[in-house]
């Protein structure tokens, strides 16, 4: 298990700006106010209903560490790579709230990650998958230089080993604070799947709240199956955002994965509870094809 686990107990309140940085809990995660229907939950059934609320089903963010013990099989390891790649603020990027240089190190300690995405190996159900886990925490999931690398070193050692690729996303998109080396990770990443696609090695994909602009517009929507958890936001950009600037009004699921479903764009949504077992049968349905080809 990697040094993030230190971490993985579920923080008292998230540092994204998404609604559910706004989800308040007592001392010691007592209780837990859904933030989707407010309802009041005792911490250890929230944490024991994987973060789904009972009474809304609104699925809560997990952290990287909580989505990699979520799929991978308890008695297996999860070998991450390329832990130690930082970013180096090639912009020397100054906002008004500070330097990009303290916001990361000030991420590194809140979440114990060293970027906004965390790669490595291990077993679902017995088979081997290289997984990609995006963490909202660190500023958003976005993504620039490093986190492109990672992606595509990730799918690079997928496609030599021919493994199945699992990418879990959850991203504001490309990281502004990198400009357009944030924007090349697009078109990296994209040109790996594309060569991986080339090789016959499988991808899996799987939408989480919320993945949106860059990430969206590039490998989120490359995969040989794309699910989602029930009720993400999946956009290029964001429904309030459209009818800000258009001055229209939209119809109301807009941009969240049911739409996507009900218009061909995903091939399925699953409850939390079912993700495990789902990514499990459509990885057993690629290893027995390739062993049936060989
Ligand atoms: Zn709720």
């Amino acid at each position: 298990m990697s040094d993030d686990g230190k971490q993985a107990t579920m923080p008292a309140s998230m540092n994204g700006a998404h609604p559910d940085a706004a989800m308040r809990s007592l001392p010691d995660n007592l209780a837990v106010k859904c933030p989707k229907c407010r309802e009041l939950l005792l911490g250890k059934d929230w944490e024991r209903n994987l973060k789904v609320c009972p009474k809304c089903g609104h699925h809560a963010q997990l952290t990287a560490q909580e989505r990699i013990d979520l799929l991978i099989d308890e008695e297996s390891d999860f070998e991450q790579i390329d832990r130690d790649l930082v970013s180096n603020d090639p912009l020397k990027f100054v906002s008004l709230s500070g330097t990009d240089r303290s916001k990361l190190d000030g991420l590194a300690d809140s979440t114990g990650l060293k970027e906004s995405v965390v790669v490595g190996s291990g077993i679902i159900d017995g088979l081997p998958v290289m997984l990609v886990i995006m963490d909202f925490r660190f500023l958003g999931g976005s993504m620039g230089a490093v986190v492109g690398e990672k992606i595509t070193h990730a799918i690079e050692i997928a496609t030599y080993e021919r493994i199945p690729l699992l990418i879990a996303t959850a991203s504001g998109g490309a990281r502004m604070q990198e400009g357009v080396i944030a924007l090349m990770q697009m078109a990296k990443t994209s040109a790996a799947l594309a060569r991986m696609a080339e090789a016959g090695v499988p991808y899996i994909v799987l939408l989480t709240d919320p993945t949106t602009g860059g990430v969206t517009a590039s490998f989120a929507m490359l995969g040989d199956v794309t699910i989602a958890e029930p009720g993400a936001l999946v956009a290029f950009t964001g429904p309030r955002v459209i009818e800000q600037s258009m001055h229209i009004k939209l119809p109301k699921d807009v941009g969240y994965a049911e739409y996507l479903l009900a218009h061909g764009m995903i091939d399925g949504i699953v409850h939390r509870r079912a993700l495990k077992a789902t990514i499990a049968r459509l990885l057993h349905l690629y290893d027995d094809a390739e062993k049936a080809m060989n």
